[in-house]
């Protein structure tokens, strides 16, 4: 914005907001950042507030992990600038406004090319070569959990049976009615919500945007929720699969692409399935790079765990037409509708990451001319096909290690920050004892 910054500060004193918090995403999607006092707003616009930069690399766990350009030079700063255009009061927090932040090297000047929000300008900058913008729409499933009075954590109002869109039932303090209000001022393009297949499981629907858009609003949707939960004495996760006898929660994103003149280019009623080439294309490209996009989308130990038969998530690497046992589903909609619904992510991903690796994939797919094989038929979930996604983070990660045309899109920086901070992940765990292996041994052998 080209107001000036006195003006700024004077219009949101007159709005009522004493403080600005900048948000922005750690290399793992959660948010980190800063609440500033908003007279101090002009300095921070021109200055940006600084951090130690290993606070991209830091494990929930708290160890600072060893990604080259941090600990190996002394824990450098990066810079934070607000992104005013971000900017809305927050609901729940009177006379608070939060915005994200972008992310500045203050040694190089340019903007932090590991930053996950630069990772997925730039996918969205290629695309953007070929005259196209990447358009996403996410749906984002979670589980509720409420304590269990011996220090630990349940799944909130654990209904019996089926309660798939099922109102009221296993949503006793109508926790969907009462986020779908907290969160309409939040200018995040919710659109509904339902309750999951699981007890405590949930599903919020955002409305579709340009990718950049769309991922800021599904970080900052994932925050608010957690946040909210929080307010409510509750804890909501958004891991992959946090329990053995109930299915996992996904990230299922929505993907089409629009040209210069807004017009969605994957609608074509001569074409195939009555889908554009160039829609063919980039369903082509997510299959082929399927296995380094897992490391992406999939991005924790536990992820691979929510994959299976029969569980909605996908199993194998495929396609089909309004076929949700397939990894890849085109919804029935065509014409301004049409679009392919990618089910591999779980929630546990970054919505920056997940998104860039699904722009770089479709980029990829469209620019290298990537026929996908013939759709699915029939239900997907036979163990005797093939190709198999990756069954552990540690082969994703070899998969985007081996996937140069992928990790070209979404940068060196990146993929080499991510893959190092991903590899130490496995490193602490493979070190970690488990309760299993205590059950498992301790008594019998
Ligand atoms: N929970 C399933 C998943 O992990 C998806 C269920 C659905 O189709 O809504 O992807
Ligand atoms: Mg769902
Ligand atoms: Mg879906």
């Amino acid at each position: 914005s080209t107001e000036p910054a006195a003006e700024i500060v004077r219009r949101l004193t007159d709005q009522g907001i004493d403080i600005v918090r900048i948000g922005y995403p750690d290399l793992i999607g959660t948010e980190r950042g800063k609440d500033v006092l908003v007279e101090r707003l002009p300095d921070v616009m021109e200055h940006g507030v600084a951090f130690c930069r290993a606070v991209y690399y830091t494990s929930p766990q708290a160890d600072v992990v060893p990604v080259p350009g941090g600990l190996d030079q002394g824990l450098p700063d990066i810079s934070i600038r607000p992104d005013l255009s971000t900017l809305v009061p927050l609901p729940w927090e009177p006379g608070v406004a939060a915005c994200l932040g972008d992310t500045v090297d203050p040694a190089e000047g340019g903007p932090f090319p590991e930053a996950p929000r630069e990772v997925v300008r730039a996918a969205a900058t290629r695309l953007a070569e070929l005259g196209l913008t990447g358009v996403v729409g996410p749906e984002l499933e979670y589980f509720l959990l409420e304590p269990d009075g011996s220090g630990g954590w349940r799944r909130y109002d654990d209904a019996p049976g089926n309660v798939y869109v099922a109102g009221t039932k296993g949503d006793r303090g109508s926790h969907i009615l009462r986020t779908l209000r907290a969160l309409r001022p939040m200018d995040l393009g919710v659109t509904m919500g339902n309750h999951e297949f699981s007890g405590g499981q949930f599903e919020i629907n955002l409305h579709h945007g340009e990718a950049v858009d769309a991922a800021d609003r599904a970080f900052r949707f994932k925050s608010a929720i957690k946040e909210l939960a929080r307010r409510d004495g509750l804890l909501a996760t958004f891991m992959a699969k946090p329990f053995n006898d109930e299915g996992g929660s996904g990230f299922h994103a929505h993907l089409s692409c629009a040209d210069a003149a807004g017009r969605n280019v994957f609608a074509d009623p001569a074409g195939p399935y009555g889908l554009s080439q160039t829609a063919m294309y980039a369903i082509g490209g997510v299959l082929a790079h399927a296995p380094a996009l897992a490391a992406l989308l999939n991005p924790t130990i536990n992820s691979y765990k929510r994959f299976g038969p029969d569980t909605l998530a996908p199993w194998l690497i495929d396609w089909g037409l309004d076929n949700r046992s397939a990894m890849v589903r085109v919804p029935p909609e065509r014409g301004a509708a049409s679009r392919f619904e990618v089910r591999l992510g779980d929630a546990s991903a970054n919505p920056y990451i997940g998104i860039a690796g699904l722009l770089a994939a479709a980029y990829l797919g469209i620019r290298d001319r990537v026929e996908p094989p013939a759709p699915l038929e029939g239900y997907g979930y036979d163990t005797s096909r093939s190709p198999m996604l990756p069954s552990s983070l540690p082969e994703a990660l070899d998969a985007l290690a081996a996937d140069d045309a992928l990790g070209e899109v979404l940068g060196k920086e990146f993929t080499t920050a991510y893959l190092a901070y991903k590899r130490n992940e496995v490193e602490r765990f493979s070190q970690f004892v488990t309760d299993w292996e205590f059950r498992e041994y301790a008594y019998h052998l």
